[in-house]
C-alpha cells in the first residue's frame, strides 16, 4: 500500500513537473509568437516607409515621411539628419523635452557639415568616424566619432553616400536602451533607401531646372513663365497681392541680324539678358518668351513701381553700347506692362494678352516706349504716372 502511494506520488509530481514544463514552453512560444508579430509589423512599416521615400521626388516630402516613419519602428528620442549640395541639417524630437538635446545634435551637425561644405575634409572625416562605428555594430555612444549628449544617452550613426561628391549622415539618439545590430541593420536598409530617394529628388529637380532654363541666355523659358504667372495669379486672388507682367521687345532687331550676322545678334541677347537680370531684384523673375522678346515678373509690385523699374530698363538699354561681332551696336526695346488687380484679367491667359497688347500698342505708337494695359485703354508711361499721381 505504502509502494502503491509513492508510485503515485512519483508520477503525480512528474506530471506536474510536466505540466510546468509545458506552461513554460507556452510562454516562451507565446513571447516568440509576440516578438515575431512585432518584427512582422516593422518589416511591414519598414517596407512602407523604403516605398514612401522611393517614390517620392521632393527632398522636403522625403525628410518629413523620414522623421515621422522611422520613429514607427524604431525606437528614438531624437533623428538628426545631415547632408551637403544642397546643404540640410535637421533634427526631429518624439517629444518638447527633448528640445534642448535636439538643438544641441543641430549645433553639432552644423559643425561636421558646415553650410558650403562640398566633400570637405571634416565632412569626410565625420563619415570616417561614423562608419568605423557602424562597421563594429556598436553603440556609437561609445565613439569619439559623433554627437553624443551624456552617459545616459545613447546614440546611432550611418553614412548616407547620396553620390560620391555628395554625402549625408542619418544619427539617432534616444535614453533608453542600447541600439542592437538588428536596429543597425534595419537602419542601414533606411540609410539606403534615403540616399537614392535624394538621388532621385536631385535629378528630378536638375531636370525641372534644364527644363525651364532658355539654352542661349541662361534665363527661365516660356514654359516657367506659365508657372510663375499661375503662382502670382494664385496669390493675388487670394490674398489680393498685386503684381506686374513686362513683356519687353527688342526694336528692330532683325536689322542686327541682317547687318552683323546671326552670332552677333545672340551676343546682343545674351548681354540683354545679363542686363535685365541685373536691373531686378532677386525675387522677380526674368525670362526669355522667344525671339528677342522678354518678360519680367515682379511679384507684390503694384503698378506706379513696376512703371518706375520699366522706364528705368529701358533707358538703359538706350544707353548701353552692346557688343555685337566685331563692335558695337545700340539697342532700344517697347515695354507693355500688365497688371493685377485688374478685373479685366481673369487668367494667366487674359493676363499675357493684356501684356502682350500693351506692347503692340508700344510698338505701333513709335516702339523705345513704355505703355500699361488699363481696362482696354492703352496708357502710355508718362500719362499713366500722371493718372496715377492724380
Ligand atoms: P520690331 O521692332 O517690330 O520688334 O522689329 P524686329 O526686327 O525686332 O522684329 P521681327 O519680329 O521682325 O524680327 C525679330 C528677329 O529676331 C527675326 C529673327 O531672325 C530674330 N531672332 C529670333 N530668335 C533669334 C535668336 O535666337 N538669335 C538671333 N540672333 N536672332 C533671333
Ligand atoms: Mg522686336
Ligand atoms: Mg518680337
Amino acid at each position: 500500500m505504502t509502494d502503491k502511494t509513492s508510485e503515485f506520488e512519483a508520477e503525480l509530481r512528474a506530471v506536474r513537473n510536466l505540466s510546468q514544463e509545458l506552461a513554460q514552453s507556452n510562454d516562451l512560444l507565446a513571447s516568440e509568437r509576440d516578438e515575431l508579430k512585432q518584427w512582422s509589423r516593422n518589416l511591414l512599416a519598414l517596407n512602407h516607409l523604403t516605398q514612401v521615400l522611393t517614390g517620392s521626388l521632393d527632398s522636403e516630402t522625403i525628410v518629413q515621411s523620414l522623421f515621422t516613419g522611422l520613429a514607427t519602428f524604431i525606437p528614438l528620442d531624437i533623428i538628426g539628419l545631415a547632408r551637403t549640395e544642397p546643404h540640410l541639417v535637421m533634427t526631429w524630437s518624439r517629444s518638447s523635452v527633448f528640445t534642448c538635446e535636439e538643438m544641441q545634435v543641430r549645433a553639432r551637425l552644423l559643425r561636421h557639415f558646415p553650410a558650403g561644405a562640398k566633400s570637405g575634409a571634416h565632412v569626410q572625416q565625420s563619415l570616417r568616424l561614423a562608419q568605423a562605428g557602424v562597421a563594429s555594430g556598436e553603440d556609437c555612444a561609445s565613439l569619439s566619432s559623433f554627437p553624443t549628449l551624456g552617459d545616459d544617452r545613447h546614440t546611432m550613426t550611418i553614412p548616407l553616400p547620396i553620390t560620391q561628391d555628395k554625402q549625408g549622415l542619418l544619427h539617432l539618439e534616444r535614453r533608453q536602451g542600447t541600439f542592437t545590430e538588428a536596429e543597425f541593420h534595419v537602419l542601414s536598409t533606411v540609410g539606403t533607401s534615403l540616399a537614392l530617394a535624394f538621388r532621385n529628388a536631385d535629378t528630378h529637380r536638375q531636370i525641372q531646372e534644364l527644363a525651364s532654363r532658355d539654352s542661349l541666355t541662361g534665363l527661365l523659358n516660356r514654359r516657367a513663365l506659365e508657372e510663375v504667372l499661375a503662382r502670382e495669379f494664385k496669390a493675388g486672388s487670394r490674398y489680393s497681392a498685386p503684381a506686374c507682367f513686362l513683356l519687353v521687345d527688342l526694336d528692330y532687331f532683325k536689322v542686327v541680324n541682317d547687318q552683323l550676322g546671326h552670332l552677333a545678334g545672340d551676343q546682343v541677347l545674351t548681354s540683354m539678358a545679363a542686363l535685365m537680370r541685373k536691373a531686378v531684384r532677386d525675387i522677380d523673375a526674368v525670362g526669355r518668351y522667344g525671339g528677342e522678346e522678354f518678360w519680367i515678373v515682379l511679384p507684390h509690385t503694384d503698378l506706379d513701381r513696376a512703371l518706375v523699374l520699366a522706364e528705368r530698363l529701358r533707358r538703359q538699354i538706350e544707353c548701353q553700347a552692346f557688343e555685337a561681332g566685331e563692335g558695337g551696336v545700340r539697342m532700344t526695346a517697347s515695354i507693355g506692362i500688365a497688371h493685377i488687380p485688374d478685373v479685366a484679367i481673369c487668367s494667366v491667359f487674359d493676363w499675357i494678352a493684356a501684356a502682350d497688347s500693351a506692347l503692340y500698342d508700344a510698338k505701333a505708337l513709335g516702339r523705345n516706349r513704355v505703355v500699361v494695359h488699363v481696362l482696354d485703354q492703352v496708357v502710355s508711361a508718362e500719362s499713366a504716372v500722371l493718372t496715377l499721381a492724380a
